[in-house]
């Protein structure tokens, strides 16, 4: 039995008056690749955020590999990498600068820096500043970053968010190559990712869990031939 990596119990996160997130249910295992799918505005961000412990819920419980990230949140850290949203990243460091200025906050050591640039392949920017990098090299940094403590679960929200087709690919087969030991959830708007790269689906609009599962248990469920007419008689995007 593949061993539970994630458990989100009840999440609710309310921001002043917006209900962002509510009572989110999911459990995600080891090799597993997750689409956290939902138009803009749907709470994606925020629940990956709680799950990275830079938010904290308003209500509900996150278990990291079996144990509850508020009661332990050390160990969340350790056990999870997170590519945030457009990550910034220092404009005027070179990407080996950074990853050891980010292996240090970690306790990593410096030679993993060489092993997670070889993994994202950035071996050839190394010395180069962060913003003469292109977009698509630039993720790869933030990839690479969130890899550096080899966690368990790995958290990307909207990994190829901006990039060209070709740069997608290239991140997506990064993050194939991940391998089976990990459990990895992507936030994405796009239809395609959700479609290809990841092996289960957790359809999100206005906060609420609308769908989940395989592609092919929701097509069947909701008797639909795309996931495209799934998302459109399920979501809206908020304040459009
Ligand atoms: P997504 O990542 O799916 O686009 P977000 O998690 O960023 O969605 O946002 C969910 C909802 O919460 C949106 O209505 C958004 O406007 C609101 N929101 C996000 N962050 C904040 C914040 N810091 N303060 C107030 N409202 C926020
Ligand atoms: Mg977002």
């Amino acid at each position: 039995m593949p061993k539970e990596f994630l458990k989100i119990k009840k999440v609710c996160k309310n921001y002043e008056n917006i209900e962002a997130v509510k009572e989110v249910n999911f459990t995600a295992k080891q090799g597993e690749i997750i689409a956290l799918l939902g138009p803009n505005g749907a709470g994606k961000s925020t629940l990956m955020n709680m799950v990275a412990g830079y938010l904290s819920p308003t209500s509900g419980d996150i278990i990291v590999c079996g144990k509850d990230i508020r009661q332990f949140p050390l160990w969340g850290k350790e056990n999870i990498g997170f590519l945030s949203e457009g990550a910034p990243l220092y404009a005027d460091l070179s990407v080996r600068a950074f990853l050891n200025y980010m292996a240090e906050l970690r306790g990593e050591k410096k030679s993993r820096v060489d092993e997670v640039m070889k993994i994202a392949k950035i071996e050839q920017v190394a010395e180069q500043k962060l913003e003469t990098l292109s977009k698509g090299y630039q993720r790869r940094v933030g990839f690479a970053q969130s890899i550096l403590g080899n966690p368990n679960v790995l958290l990307l929200d909207e990994p190829t968010d901006g990039l060209d087709p070709n740069q997608k690919k290239h991140i997506r087969a990064l993050i194939k190559d991940m391998g089976e030991d990990k459990c990895i959830v992507i936030s994405t708007h796009l239809l395609e990712e959700a479609e290809n790269l990841c092996n289960r689906i957790v359809l999100l609009n206005k906060g609420r869990i609308v769908a989940e599962g395989t592609l092919a248990e929701i097509l069947k469920k909701y008797k639909k031939s795309s996931l495209e007419d799934v998302f459109y008689s399920l979501t809206e995007s908020k304040g459009e």
